[in-house]
């Protein structure tokens, strides 16, 4: 047996015959760059997270980009964690700001309210929470202290699409987010894609703008933006996608559930915590073991797709070495990322490929 990682064909068979007329559609409309299929998606999805605007920009790094950007100045501190993609941060710096770390939480892997408190500092603007893995960070106590200090939150939602947090949707609940729509992400275009929710007037107009050479009417520009636009294909298909995620969010939890019960009985392996708040939706299925570079090894030679997200932790990368950091600054994120792996992951993924995923596991680490 054989089990993929990911299986974007399985998911592109399900639904070929109501992708391929709407490709056409495009075509026929010659609507390549935002236009009616982008603007009918950015109805669709600002109803689905439960905000008043989305705006469809080129991919998930723009989202970030543009979603901080519009809320910060040049200079401004804003606090994240080491332990998520590299993007988050890259999108700090390009909004001008400058990246504050915080550690994260030992059970959800999410940013820690407490470390955030700790890394306030007169200049800080803005805390942006990674719902990492499809799984929300706690929000209440982070938008408190947004609150008390006065400062804006902007939720990094490119792996949560659809997951809640005491039943609000991951992306309606700071001042702006960011969804990436990058194929193997859970509401995946055909190519990059992204969008910034929000209900904030200023935010949306700014990130309309900025995504479009600052130009509302063609050839008149209001400010320096950039070309961060959504495609039409991209559009097209996000709509005819986004009726699916229901179910497929139904399918990667009973995948999980099922990974659960069957690890129940394997010692030496932690799987995800699903936390009271949340409703996880499990872009990743991610576990803890002692020996993650030799289990990856063997599962490799098994036929099973592995993967780590993420290999290292930000502050440890070669691309921050000039913010001068050292082994220790983060622990619970360095210790939790020496051993986190992840197993494969997606709607389609039957119970006798979790059965086979998981016996593998489990000859590994008793050995
Ligand atoms: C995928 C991802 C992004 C970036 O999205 P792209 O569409 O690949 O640019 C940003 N943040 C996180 C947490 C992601 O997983």
């Amino acid at each position: 047996m054989k089990v993929p990682f990911v299986d974007l064909k399985a998911q592109y068979q399900s639904i070929r015959n109501e992708i391929l007329p709407q490709l056409e559609a495009v075509c026929e409309n010659t609507s390549f760059v935002l236009g009616p299929f982008v603007k009918k998606f950015e109805e669709d999805f600002a109803r689905f997270v439960g905000v008043k605007h989305a705006l469809g920009v080129s991919n998930g790094t723009a989202a970030d980009q543009l979603a901080i950007q519009s809320l910060i100045r040049p200079g401004d501190e804003v606090i994240t964690t080491p332990n998520t993609f590299f993007a988050t941060t890259e999108a700090i710096t390009a909004a001008g700001g400058k990246i504050v770390f915080a550690d994260i939480e030992a059970d959800s892997y999410n940013i820690d309210p407490e470390k955030v408190a700790a890394a306030i500092t007169p200049r800080t603007k803005m805390i942006v929470p990674i719902h990492l893995y499809g799984q929300p960070a706690d929000m209440d106590p982070i938008l408190e202290i947004a609150r008390k200090h006065r400062l804006y939150v902007v939720e990094d939602s490119a792996q949560a699409h659809g997951a809640q947090y005491k039943g609000r949707t991951a992306g309606s609940m700071g001042d702006a987010a960011a969804f990436s729509f990058y194929p193997g992400k859970n509401l995946g275009a055909y190519g990059e894609a992204g969008a910034v929710t929000t209900n904030s007037e200023a935010v949306a107009e700014f990130v309309g703008l900025y995504r479009d050479h600052g130009s509302r009417i063609k050839y008149e520009h209001e400010i320096e933006g950039h070309n961060m636009r959504m495609e039409g294909f991209q559009g097209a298909v996000l709509a005819v996608k986004l009726k699916h995620l229901p179910a497929w969010t139904d399918g990667r939890r009973r995948a999980a559930a099922v990974y659960n019960e069957l690890f129940r009985d394997v010692p030496g392996v932690i799987t995800p915590k699903e936390m009271p708040y949340s409703r996880h939706v499990y872009h990743l299925y991610v576990i803890r073991v002692k020996d993650r570079e030799g289990l990856s090894a063997y599962l490799n030679e098994m036929g099973i797709g592995n993967g780590y997200h993420y290999k290292y932790p930000l502050h440890l990368q070669k691309a921050y070495a000039h913010m001068g950091f050292r082994e220790g600054d983060f622990p619970v994120t360095e210790k939790v990322m020496k051993e986190i792996i992840s197993l494969p992951m997606f709607p389609e993924l039957q119970d006798e490929q979790i059965e086979y995923v998981v016996n593998a596991v489990n000859k590994f680490v008793s050995k």
